[in-house]
């Protein structure tokens, strides 16, 4: 609780505390003001089968939209800012059973966009997540191929197949510790589940214990 306070206070120096909602001050250490934290629809969490009876479920804090829609689609200088913020929103409101994991994992980004973007959301997501939990970051995971964005591919089996072989381990060390633990892959949005389940897979083939999802929505 300690650590956890000393964490927001910290962030709280970095980032200004405007409810990006609604632009209002906000004081204290929450990433959206309790109007707009009571205004988002909560999302049930959900299993999907990715066969030999394995599942893995995902924690979303709401629906793609309203506020968290904009925070996703943030350009420019605001984008870290709003990776964060989603990153602080994810840990503090999605009900992920936080104990049951030993690490987190970042959905990856392929270089090229990293190299136009700057940063991957999705790492900044995991780090906030990580300082606000005590759970170690782990990048185990790169993207080999540049896929298209799932958004512009139709139905659940295309997008399955545009990033069925996209993604590999960064080394075989890294593959290694990934054996035996429970994992928790964090990404802004899930709609298809075609990503995250391309990458559960690898890393239950890795000997992962456990793989599941959180995001700050779904579509
Ligand atoms: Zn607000």
């Amino acid at each position: 609780m300690q650590v956890n306070r000393i964490v927001t206070l910290f962030s709280n120096l970095i980032y200004p505390s405007f409810c990006p909602g609604c632009r209002r001050f906000i004081d204290d250490a929450t990433p959206l003001c309790s109007e707009c934290l009571a205004a988002l629809t909560p999302t049930v969490s959900q299993d999907i089968e990715i066969g030999r009876s394995r599942s893995i479920a995902i924690y979303s804090v709401t629906r793609y939209e309203g506020v968290v829609q904009r925070l996703v689609r943030a350009k420019n200088h605001s984008q870290r800012t709003a990776a964060w913020q989603l990153g602080e929103l994810v840990a503090q409101r999605a009900p992920c059973p936080w104990d049951l994991f030993d690490g987190v994992v970042p959905v990856p980004l392929h270089w090229t966009r990293w190299w136009r973007r700057g940063f991957n959301q999705a790492e900044i997501m995991a780090r906030a997540v990580c300082m606000h939990h005590a759970l170690p970051l782990f990048l185990p995971l790169t993207r080999t191929k540049q896929t298209k964005f799932q958004a512009e591919i139709g139905g659940v089996a295309p997008r399955l197949d545009n990033v069925a072989d996209a993604f590999a381990f960064v080394n075989e060390q890294q593959k290694l510790l990934c054996s035996g633990r429970s994992l928790l892959l964090v990404d802004d949005v899930v709609t298809s589940g075609a990503t995250v389940v391309a990458l559960a897979r690898l890393l239950y083939r890795a000997g992962a214990k456990r793989v599941s999802v959180v995001v700050s929505a779904r579509g």
